[in-house]
């Protein structure tokens, strides 16, 4: 059995109360941090650990806390990014909901940390009764001495708020974040300034993923040394991954990181392979706005190496032959799915949830998706084909935000490995515009 550091206790009946969590062994970690090591102490742990960001960008967390400004006399802010709404992505709503005083030690060791006194868990708005559950383990947890005035003794104050988000997408970008929670609308900033310089109301702030978080009692529990043995190269620890699709058991897997992708996929461990009697036609490894990959690239690399469940492997070759681990999100699609309509799909999304700031944003995501829609319901032309393209590098790297990127990956990507796909629905418009139909011509090559 894989090595468990987020999900070893979560089955445990009564988790969610802090009792059931005390006595496995929570908010020991948190005690050891605040009455036996420097906050220096706590952010070199976390450094050493090599633990990355968890939300989809896998910064180095402990270099990003290293980052913070510490002018005094101004407060600091550490804020968790809750607010999960990438497709295929539903790990961190997992974890709050089922074991949310892991979270919540997490924060209380990263704000102690980072010298922070008042911190943030910013959810995703629609997640309410997740809302009601942290709230309720913070209650039990200030009771207990954890979180308030002077905790443990120890002359150290910290005030947890849990802000319900503003039920956009866009939300969870950190600056985007950062005005929703300041009250305004969900719009990202330019950077720089950076929020480890100018973040919450002007102050240095770090945001980090609920998931990323959630690792510090263990890393301070068992050792940053420990906690960077496990996993593959500068992939370190486990991971969570949310499941989805066209396999047998789909849900929330820890993983620990270096496990191959046909290991993931095939084992009964884990997804129990693809559905029974399809097989395996395309992936998105993490999440909707990274490259889709198709069959031939999945278990193994360019190179003939087998695929990894890690940052690098899943990377390896880039964007022709590659794409990214993201948040997780792992989504699997048999022979009965039609990229075209998929990938109308996300462009719909992104162009919903584009807010609208930078124009090669606010009209690429809409150009797609009007492109797209043509082609699957059978008006499409050759040249839109090409026309696709084109708009999505006119995007990426154009943009104020990774939204822009996350619009114009699937896109570029569904036509690089599907393009005969894309084809074949504008030279046989009726056939492919038909409810169910799907292109059955050879699998996509590279
Ligand atoms: Fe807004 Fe899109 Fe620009 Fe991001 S990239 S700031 S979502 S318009």
């Amino acid at each position: 059995m894989a090595k468990k550091i987020l999900t070893e206790y979560i089955n445990v009946p009564g988790i969610e109360t802090f009792d059931a969590y005390r006595k496995q062994g929570g908010y020991t970690a948190a005690e050891k941090a605040l009455k036996t090591m420097t906050p220096d102490e706590v952010v070199e742990e976390a450094k050493k650990s090599g633990v990355r960001g968890r939300g989809g960008a896998g910064f180095p967390m402990g270099m990003k806390w290293g980052f913070l400004a510490k002018p005094e006399g101004v407060p600091r802010y550490l804020v968790c990014n809750a607010d999960e709404s990438e497709p295929g992505t539903f790990k961190d709503h997992y974890l709050m909901k089922s074991i949310p005083h892991l979270l919540i030690e997490g924060m209380i060791i990263g704000s102690y940390a980072l010298g922070a006194k008042k911190s943030f868990i910013y959810v995703r708005g629609e997640l309410m009764y997740v809302i009601h559950i942290l709230e309720k383990a913070i209650a039990e947890a200030t009771a207990q001495g954890f979180l308030g005035k002077n905790i443990l003794g120890t002359g150290y104050d910290l005030e947890l708020v849990v802000q319900p988000g503003g039920g956009a997408y866009i939300c969870g970008e950190e600056t985007a974040l950062l005005e929703s929670l300041e009250g305004k609308r969900g719009n990202p900033r330019n950077k720089p300034p950076f929020p480890a310089v100018k973040g919450l109301y002007q102050s240095p702030t770090v945001v980090n993923n609920v998931e990323s978080i959630a690792n510090m009692p263990w890393i301070i529990n068992n050792g940053s040394d420990a906690y960077a043995a496990i996993g593959i190269g500068r992939s370190t620890g486990t991971k969570l991954i949310s499941a989805s699709g066209h396999i047998q058991k789909p849900g929330v897997y820890e993983i620990e990181l270096g496990v191959s992708v046909e290991e993931f996929l095939n084992s009964d461990e884990y997804c129990g392979g693809v559905r029974k009697g399809h097989h395996l036609k395309a992936l998105v490894a993490g999440g909707s706005s990274v490259p889709i990959l198709p069959a031939n690239l999945i278990m193994k690399t360019a190179n003939g190496e087998d695929r990894l469940m890690s940052y690098e492997s899943l990377s390896d070759g880039g964007f022709a032959t590659g794409t990214m681990l993201g948040s997780g999100g792992f989504i699997v699609f048999d022979e009965t799915a039609c990229i075209v309509r998929n990938t109308w799909n996300f462009a719909r999304f992104y162009h919903h949830e584009s807010c609208g700031q930078c124009s090669p944003c606010r009209e690429g995501t809409g150009w797609m998706e009007k492109v797209l829609h043509r082609i699957e319901h059978g008006h499409g032309s050759m040249h839109d084909v090409d026309l696709l393209v084109d708009i999505s590098k006119k995007i990426e790297g154009n943009t104020i935000c990774p939204l822009g990127d996350a619009a114009a990956w699937p896109v570029a990507s569904a036509i690089r490995h599907f393009r005969d796909e894309f084809i074949w629905h504008i030279t046989n418009p009726y056939e492919a515009s038909q409810p169910g139909a799907v292109y059955q011509g050879e699998m996509a090559l590279v």
